[in-house]
């Protein structure tokens, strides 16, 4: 592929706004307000997105409210057959949305054929909705009375997107809704909203009827205008743990349906019995692939006694020779941050781990990369010596950051996950079924590998964490979202 730069020297006023799609139409926003959207490897202008008003959000829930009796009353069958066609769609189109995702995001195209693979993992298991949607019936209950539950859609939902996961996140909420009989307003993330407006555009195609779907560009403006509009009946968030806090706080307060999914420090604890040809790959995934942008990611890699000495060396050395590049040039393991302000404020972690005690051992803050002099570059990085006190080893940093710690027991290593406020994903790495029960029972935390470096639950089971890193009780995915999406309503009957 050849290179790009910043220096395109295209006006900005040629490069195409993103529209609304509200009622069925590509609408433009009112708001005068916008921001652009970088490649974060080329520094290249790709668009503008408008930060819509509260008129505009009004606007979108407005018109899915006015669809919601119609599509509440489109047979089942013909609700999945749209998915159906949306599938069928998704696949012909992976590869360009996928590259989509890598010019946006940064990630590299392999990660990127990944998270759509994801989301259309969700449209297939939204297709089965007929079975997933069915209610129960049980007789005499009493003499000559029975009893059944329907489940019912309730109204207009809405989901708020991270950058991470562009494609990926909002498909872990829409197809459920629409599959369930609801309609929806999706407010992605301001930073990368392209590759999904592809998606809505496919989901037009397969034969969406107008005001189903519906999308709303913008920031915090739109999106607690779409909480406190009066026909929302519940909302989905996924981002920053203090926003998710508090979109939960402001969706409660007003006491519609919310689940809040936010940040993580996930830690991978290694035993000394472990594989270390299977520990060195799957932690090198965890931490760096993505630039560890990924709620899943390791961040605190927990060496139990004298695991510690191998893995630290293991891992300097494996990720000093990851090739660090543009996500669609060949061979590439690790792309860009997303933008100069996330790439400034992970490197600020790096300083103050330094500044804290922490034993730098490897250092990604000079890299480079030939060709690409506008790319948000920070290579791979890894610190020793890490404690909890230390903010390095206390918060989210959401970049290529690792920080290794040892202890000296299985419990001690529980007992310092404890410590932490997040409880999105742990891995153990062990030989031991003992020693992997005992984690699975006492880890506190929600989703749980064995030997597996990125727990990710596929589309039919939930996903989701616990303590800081969610806000709710039914999660994304899985039978959690039909639970979410519909009211099992009781019927008892004496005829
Ligand atoms: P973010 O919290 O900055 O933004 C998420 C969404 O909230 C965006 O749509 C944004 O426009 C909106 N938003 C931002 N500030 C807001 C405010 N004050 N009020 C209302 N809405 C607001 O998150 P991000 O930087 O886009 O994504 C990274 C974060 O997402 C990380 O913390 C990561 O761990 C988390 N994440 C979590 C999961 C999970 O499953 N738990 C999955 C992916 C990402």
């Amino acid at each position: 592929m050849a290179t790009t730069s910043a220096a395109e020297n295209i006006p900005s006023s040629k490069i195409p706004r993103l529209r609304n799609f509200i009622g069925g139409e590509w609408d433009s926003s009112t708001a005068s307000n916008e921001l652009p959207v970088h490649d974060p490897g080329t520094g290249a202008l790709l668009g503008r997105v408008p930060l819509s008003s509260t008129s505009d959000a009004n606007a979108a829930v407005d018109a899915a409210s006015a669809a919601y009796p119609g599509w509440r009353a489109t047979p089942i069958v013909e609700r999945a057959r749209v998915l159906f066609r949306l599938k069928h769609l998704l696949e012909e189109h992976l590869e360009e949305i996928a590259v989509m995702v890598t010019r946006e995001h940064g990630k590299t195209l392999p990660d990127a054929r990944g998270e759509v693979r994801r989301g259309i993992e969700n449209v297939e298991h939204a297709c089965g909705i007929p079975s997933l949607m069915m209610g129960q019936t049980l007789e005499d209950i009493a003499t000559g009375i029975d009893c059944e539950t329907v489940r019912q859609p309730l109204g207009v939902f809405a989901a708020f997107t991270p950058y991470n996961f562009p494609v990926m996140v909002p498909m872990w909420f829409w197809p459920y809704a629409i599959a369930t009989g609801n309609t929806f307003v999706l407010k992605p993330s301001e930073q990368d909203p392209i590759a999904h407006q592809r998606v809505i555009e496919l989901a037009v195609e397969a034969g969406l009827p107008p005001g189903v779907l519906n999308v709303v560009h913008g920031d915090r403006t739109a999106v607690e205008a779409i909480i406190d509009h009066p026909e929302i009946k519940g909302v989905s968030f996924v981002g920053s743990s203090t926003v998710a806090k508090a979109v939960y706080a402001r969706a409660g307060k007003r006491g519609i349906r919310v689940q809040a999914l936010g940040g993580a420090k996930n830690h991978m604890v290694v035993l000394p019995d472990a594989d270390f040809d299977v520990v060195t790959d799957g932690l090198l995934g965890s931490l760096f692939h993505g630039a560890g942008q990924r709620c899943l990611a390791g961040s605190i890699v927990v060496g139990v006694d004298s695991a510690y000495e191998p893995l630290r060396e293991r891992l300097v050395d494996g990720a000093g020779s990851m090739k660090i590049g543009y996500g669609l040039d060949d061979d590439v393991e690790m792309g860009p941050l997303v933008s100069a302000p996330h790439r400034n404020r992970v490197a600020g972690f790096i300083d103050e781990g330094t500044q804290d005690g922490a034993e730098l051992l490897l250092d990604g803050r000079g890299t480079t990369v030939e060709g690409y002099p506008d790319g948000h570059w920070l290579g791979p990085t890894i610190f020793g010596s890490v404690s909890p006190e230390m903010s390095i080893g206390r918060e989210e940093i959401f970049g290529p950051v690792a920080s290794l710690t040892q202890c000296e027991s299985l419990d001690a290593a529980v007992e310092l996950m404890h410590r932490n406020s997040y409880g999105n994903a742990t891995s153990i790495f062990t030989r031991s079924g003992g020693a992997a029960r005992e984690f699975r029972y006492a880890a506190g935390i929600s989703m749980i590998g064995v030997n597996i470096g990125v727990a990710a639950p596929m589309a039919f089971f939930p996903f989701g964490g616990s303590r800081g890193s969610f806000y709710g009780d039914l999660k994304a995915q899985g039978q959690d979202a039909i639970d979410f999406y519909t009211d099992k309503r009781v019927v008892i009957t004496r005829w």
